[in-house]
């Protein structure tokens, strides 16, 4: 789950992270509102989008030579401009794709003096089951154009659960950035609080782009992405409320509600599978007779009716889907359940695609009777290899 920076920037300030005053709006008098609060003499008036690049992106509204999501203000009148520019209007940054994202929520905050950038992320790294520190001088800029460019300039180490962050990780984050003195010690600090608030909210990732130090020699979080645990939420109700659903794939969001873990690809092939190990293996077998799929999407093991119904709704929801191929195994859920299911939800939803379907398991002879005598036009499979072959030919028929 991701937050919005001005989210993230209030609880990183709880931490004790050091962030500029700033307030969010949503509306143009709001956004004035907010500034009047601020010291002045400079402001910024951030769009709030859950993708980065804003700085550097282009409202599809208001023509190639207009700013971006990222404006500096000197009176309330430029961030009143500002503000009216950009909320409701369509942001596309290099993280948004084509479509972008309209602006529902702006954050005005206090202008800044920088002397450099910097870049300081906190993030489980797989590979070592850590929590890992990425930092780097190159802070303002796309950071996985530096990590292709000069990786040299990214240094990332580990923190060892058992000790947790200890100084001497402080003065590691400070020498990747090379400050000495007051502002290595600066640095320590903020590595420290960054730790902490990573391992309290249980976060998947803290981004600091950029983590910049002032002309009068402080260091500021300028622009901060927030991720969390799913998994964890439960445990943090207050952070479950920052969710903005405005921010989420319709389509997600839909299956979330019906508790279906559904993910979309880029392909053409919907795939509805019971088991996140099945699904995974469904996608790859289509791989292998060279199509692509169109989402994951695991049913769960108590798959009713309403949740197959719903499964084929979200699929086909999606233009790109010129197929389904339901891969089914009945353990403790029937194979005539499913079928019934299956024939019930694709009555409902007017398949207008071919379906192959393939079922293994409890009843399955029973299963396959009742799928062939529905009338509908099911193609049946009967193993994994048969059922993705027999997919990927009916969408090339069609095609
Ligand atoms: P994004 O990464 O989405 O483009 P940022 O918040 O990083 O958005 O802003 C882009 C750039 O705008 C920053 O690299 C920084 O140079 C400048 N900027 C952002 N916030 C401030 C601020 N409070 N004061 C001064 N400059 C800022
Ligand atoms: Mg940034």
């Amino acid at each position: 789950m991701n937050i919005h920076e001005y989210q993230a920037k209030e609880l990183l300030a709880k931490f004790g992270v050091p962030v500029p005053a700033g307030y969010a709006a949503m509306s143009v008098e709001e956004a004035v509102e907010a500034a009047k609060q601020l010291p002045g003499p400079l402001y910024v008036v951030k769009a709030q989008i859950h993708a980065g690049g804003r700085g550097k992106g282009k409202f599809k509204e208001l023509g190639p030579d207009a700013k971006g999501g990222v404006r500096l203000a000197k009176t309330l009148d430029e961030v009143r401009a500002a503000a009216a520019d950009m909320l409701g209007n369509t942001l596309v940054t290099v993280q948004t794709g084509e479509a972008g994202k309209q602006v529902q929520r702006l954050y005005v905050t206090d202008g800044v003096d920088i002397a450099k950038e910097f870049y300081l992320a906190v993030l489980v790294d797989r590979g070592t089951g850590r929590i890992a520190m990425v930092a780097s001088t190159e802070g303002g800029m796309d950071i996985e154009t530096v990590a292709h460019d000069t990786p040299e300039k990214i240094h990332t180490l580990d923190i060892d659960p058992a000790t947790g962050f200890m100084p001497h990780h402080g003065r590691a984050v400070a020498a990747a950035l090379g400050l000495t003195g007051d502002l290595a010690k600066q640095a320590a600090n903020v590595a420290s609080k960054l730790y902490a608030a990573f391992l309290g909210t249980d976060a998947s990732q803290i981004e600091i782009n950029p983590l910049a130090v002032t002309d009068d020699g402080k260091l500021m979080v300028l622009d901060a992405k927030v991720g969390f645990d799913s998994n964890a939420m439960f445990r943090h109700k207050d952070l479950a409320e920052l969710r903005d659903e405005s921010e989420e794939d319709p389509a997600e969001l839909e299956a979330s509600k019906y508790d279906l873990a559904y993910i979309k690809l880029d392909g053409n092939i919907g795939c509805m599978v019971n088991g996140a190990g099945l699904a995974m293996a469904t996608m790859d077998i289509i791989k292998l007779n060279g199509a692509f799929p169109a989402n994951f999407l695991d049913v769960g093991g108590g798959a009713s009716k309403e949740k197959v119904t719903a499964a084929f709704k979200i699929i086909l929801s999606d233009p790109a889907v010129k197929g389904i191929l339901v891969n089914i195994f009945g353990g403790i859920m029937r194979c005539d359940i499913i079928a019934d299911g299956i024939i019930a939800a694709a009555k409902e939803v007017h398949l207008s695609v071919p379906l192959v379907v393939r079922l293994e398991g409890t009843n399955v002879e029973e299963g396959k009777r009742i799928l062939a005598d529905s009338g509908l036009a099911i193609v049946p499979a009967n193993d994994l290899g048969d059922a993705a072959r027999k997919i990927v030919a009916e969408v090339n028929k069609a095609a």
